[in-house]
């Protein structure tokens, strides 16, 4: 379904990012996986992908950083020639209440989440736009939609990238460009196996299906709104939450 298009997935080396780029890979997509520190985990995956047949290259950048946004971007684009999706997955929290929460915790986390989204779009787009084409998902998160108590500074980064989401896609749609927003509930990575077990009982409590979704879940949706199929759904934002916010 993907076959001959190049997909850049941001945070690919572990958990939903990782599941993203096998589920592209397998479609056909030439993946470039993007890491900041476990180089180890991304050159297994681009292994894992090339044993199957597929083509895939690992490169580092924080994508909080403009130029390291840019390099990786144009890597992508000149290893495999286009920019056909970009998945903006990377994200970090730095948990805390308000009262408790630091300047560096907030900052740091609407860097990574929300900056790192625009950073590698505002060098991506030109790329689609001259392509007259392209895929842009942005892994947001059912926080950003409700909101949680101890995560004001991740709550706004990912209701700020469903506004963000809404707005490029009304910007770029005209380039048959398409902005989607992904917003998972609970899902079972490194991200939620810090949170203590009371915390994981009481999502599944809050989730209609009483139980966390996997990485998996979400890289289906993600390869959907990726392909073909999806090309007159733009602006959305589609929730994986196993019936949590609705
Ligand atoms: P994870 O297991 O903690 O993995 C995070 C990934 O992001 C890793 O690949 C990490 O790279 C990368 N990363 C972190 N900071 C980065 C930076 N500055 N530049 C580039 N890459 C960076 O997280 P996850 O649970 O898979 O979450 C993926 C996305 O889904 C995030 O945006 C998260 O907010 C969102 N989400 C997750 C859940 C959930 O329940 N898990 C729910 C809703 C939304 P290294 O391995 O090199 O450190």
């Amino acid at each position: 379904m993907l076959k001959g298009k190049t997909a850049l997935i941001t945070g690919a080396s572990r958990g939903i990012g990782k599941a993203i780029a096998l589920k592209l890979a397998s479609e056909g997509a030439n993946v470039v996986l993007n890491y900041v520190h476990n180089e180890a985990a991304a050159a297994e995956i681009v292994g894992q992908i090339e044993n199957a047949g597929g083509q895939a290259l690992a490169v580092k950048a924080d994508v909080s950083l403009f130029e390291e946004a840019g390099e990786l971007v144009s890597k992508a684009k000149d290893k495999f020639g286009s920019l056909d999706i970009l998945v903006n997955n990377a994200g970090i929290t730095r948990d805390g209440l308000l009262m408790r929460m630091t300047e560096e915790d907030f900052d740091r986390v609407l860097e990574v989440n929300l900056k790192g989204a625009f950073n590698c779009c505002r060098h991506a787009v030109p790329i689609m736009v001259k392509q007259r084409s392209g895929r842009i998902i942005n892994i947001t998160s059912v926080v950003g939609l409700v909101g949680n108590a101890g995560q004001a500074n991740y709550a706004a980064s990912k209701a700020g990238l469903i506004g963000f989401t809404k707005a490029l896609a009304k910007e770029i749609g005209s380039r048959s460009i398409t902005v989607n927003a992904v917003a998972p509930g609970f899902i079972e990575t490194d991200m939620t196996s810090a949170l203590s077990e009371e915390i994981i009982q009481a999502a599944k409590n809050s989730t209609a299906l009483k139980r966390l979704g996997q990485p998996e879940d979400v890289a289906e949706l993600v390869c959907f709104l990726a392909s073909p199929k999806a090309g007159y759904i733009t602006g959305q934002v589609l929730s994986v939450d196993g019936g949590m916010a609705f």
